[in-house]
């Protein structure tokens, strides 16, 4: 019998949870890769199936309770209880506080907050009967504070504690619980955040890259090697933690 382990991935569509879903595909997990539609899943599916590795496309909207109840159904009849689980669907919805609407902030919160919450809960009952569990929730370092960003850092801020407290709860039973907190990574949802502050992305990049101790900017595979060490078998003395992988101490 194999005894390979089922890892979630949400978001993993693309940007920083496509990078960690093919890493974990690589580190030998079989990796159900979560996204709003099967079809948003499906490029980072084949790639993973190409380069040898298992992995199922799964369709749902973590901030739905019945949406995530299913999807965690679907990988455990299809690839097997989950025992690892990347908590990194996101959404941004910028705005200064005077004017962010009610829904921008129930947004952020749901996809988040909310999200984080409906997965943890649904996996953690596979965690718990195998006695061994992986989770890893990506955080920011806008939880630090960023202008524009009430709602994010207040969700990124909430994943730490959220971090924290499953660390504890759930130690016992051989899971632990770790944040990553990445700094200025270039993806899609950067490449949105250059638009909306009308620059053009390249000179976005180089702007922000000067401010980042290592004159560079993040790429997703960074996010993805910090999450590889989180899930490993070897880190089971380490839980509860936020890791800034950020080319220097927050930026
Ligand atoms: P991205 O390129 O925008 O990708 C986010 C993914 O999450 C997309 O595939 C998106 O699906 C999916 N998603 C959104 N809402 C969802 C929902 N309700 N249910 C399921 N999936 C959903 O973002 P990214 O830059 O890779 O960021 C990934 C994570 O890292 C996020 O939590 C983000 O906050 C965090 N982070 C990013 C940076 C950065 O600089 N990029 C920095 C710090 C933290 P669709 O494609 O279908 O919309």
């Amino acid at each position: 019998m194999s005894e390979r382990k089922t890892a979630i991935v949400t978001g993993a569509g693309r940007g920083i949870g496509a990078a960690v879903a093919a890493r974990l595909a690589s580190d030998g997990l079989a990796v159900a890769v979560l996204d709003l539609t099967e079809e948003s899943s499906a490029d980072t599916v084949a790639a993973i199936t190409e380069a040898g590795g298992t992995a199922l496309a799964v369709g749902a909207d973590v901030s739905d309770e019945e949406s995530v109840t299913a999807a965690i159904a679907k990988v455990t009849s299809d690839l097997g209880a989950p025992t690892v689980l990347v908590n990194n669907a996101g959404i941004l919805r910028d705005n200064l506080l005077f004017k962010m609407s009610v829904g921008d902030w129930d947004a952020v919160m749901g996809v988040h907050l909310r999200g984080a919450f409906l997965m943890a809960r649904g996996v953690q009952e596979h965690m718990v009967a195998a006695k061994w569990g992986r989770i890893v929730n990506l955080s920011s370092t806008s939880a630090l504070g960023n202008r524009g960003q009430s709602n994010y850092s207040a969700a990124k801020a909430g994943m730490q504690g959220f971090t924290k407290t499953l660390a504890i709860e759930l130690g016992k039973f051989g899971v632990t619980a770790n944040a990553i907190a990445p700094g200025f990574i270039q993806t899609d949802m950067t490449k949105a955040t250059a638009e909306r502050v009308g620059m053009d992305w390249e000179e976005f990049v180089k702007a922000n890259a000067e401010a980042i101790p290592v004159k560079r900017g993040g790429v997703p595979e960074d996010i993805a090697h910090a999450a590889s060490f989180f899930a490993s078998e070897g880190a089971g003395f380490v839980s509860g933690q936020v890791l800034y992988v950020a080319g220097g101490p927050r930026d």
